[in-house]
C-alpha cells in the first residue's frame, strides 16, 4: 500500500500524471472518497499523463465518456472515465458494457464511486482511495490487486 497527502490540486494532479505513465495496458483504477474528494481533479492529471490533452469533463450526467489515447509505444487506445454515483444496480451497469471495457488490454478505466460495482469489481484492479483532511489537503491511499 502506498500513501501520499497532498496540500494543493496541482500535487495531487502531478501524483496522477506520474502514476498514468506506470500503466501499461487494460487497468482498471477505482476512485473512492466522499464528493469533493478529488477523485475528478485526480482523473485530470491522469488523462494528461496517458498523453491526453482534451480537457476531462465529469461525466456524472452521462455516467462515461471515452477518449482516444494518441499512438504509443504501449499499445493502449482508449481512455473510459466512469462516474456511478447515479447509477442504481448491477443491471444499469452491465448496460454499460463496463465488464467488456474492463477486459481490454487496450483500455484503461477510471471508475468514480466503483461501490456501485457490487460483484461487478474486477479482481485485478487499482483502489485509490482520497480522504479529505482540511480544505486543501488530501490523504490518497493506493491499494494494487491482482
Ligand atoms: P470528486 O470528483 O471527488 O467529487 P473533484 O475533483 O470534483 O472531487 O473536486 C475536488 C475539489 O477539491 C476541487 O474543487 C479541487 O480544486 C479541490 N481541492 C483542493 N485541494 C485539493 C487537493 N489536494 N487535491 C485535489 N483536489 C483539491
Ligand atoms: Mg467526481
Amino acid at each position: 500500500m502506498e500513501e501520499i497527502t497532498t496540500k494543493n490540486l496541482e500535487e495531487t494532479q502531478i501524483f496522477a500524471e506520474e502514476l498514468a505513465k506506470k500503466m501499461k495496458g487494460g487497468e482498471v483504477l477505482l476512485l473512492s472518497g466522499d464528493l469533493g474528494a478529488g477523485k475528478t481533479s485526480f482523473t485530470q492529471g491522469f488523462a494528461k499523463g496517458l498523453g491526453i490533452s482534451q480537457r476531462i469533463i465529469s461525466p456524472t450526467f452521462i455516467i462515461m465518456r471515452s477518449y482516444d489515447i494518441l499512438e504509443n509505444e504501449k499499445g493502449f487506445k482508449k481512455f473510459f472515465h466512469v462516474d456511478l454515483y447515479r447509477t442504481e444496480s448491477e443491471h444499469d451497469i452491465e448496460g454499460l458494457g463496463l465488464l467488456e471495457l474492463m477486459s481490454d488490454k487496450e483500455n484503461i478505466v477510471v471508475i468514480e464511486w466503483p461501490d456501485r460495482l457490487g460483484k461487478l469489481k474486477p479482481e485485478k484492479r487499482w483502489e485509490i482511495s482520497f480522504t479529505t483532511l482540511s480544505e486543501n489537503s488530501r490523504k490518497i491511499m493506493i491499494e494494487k490487486y491482482e
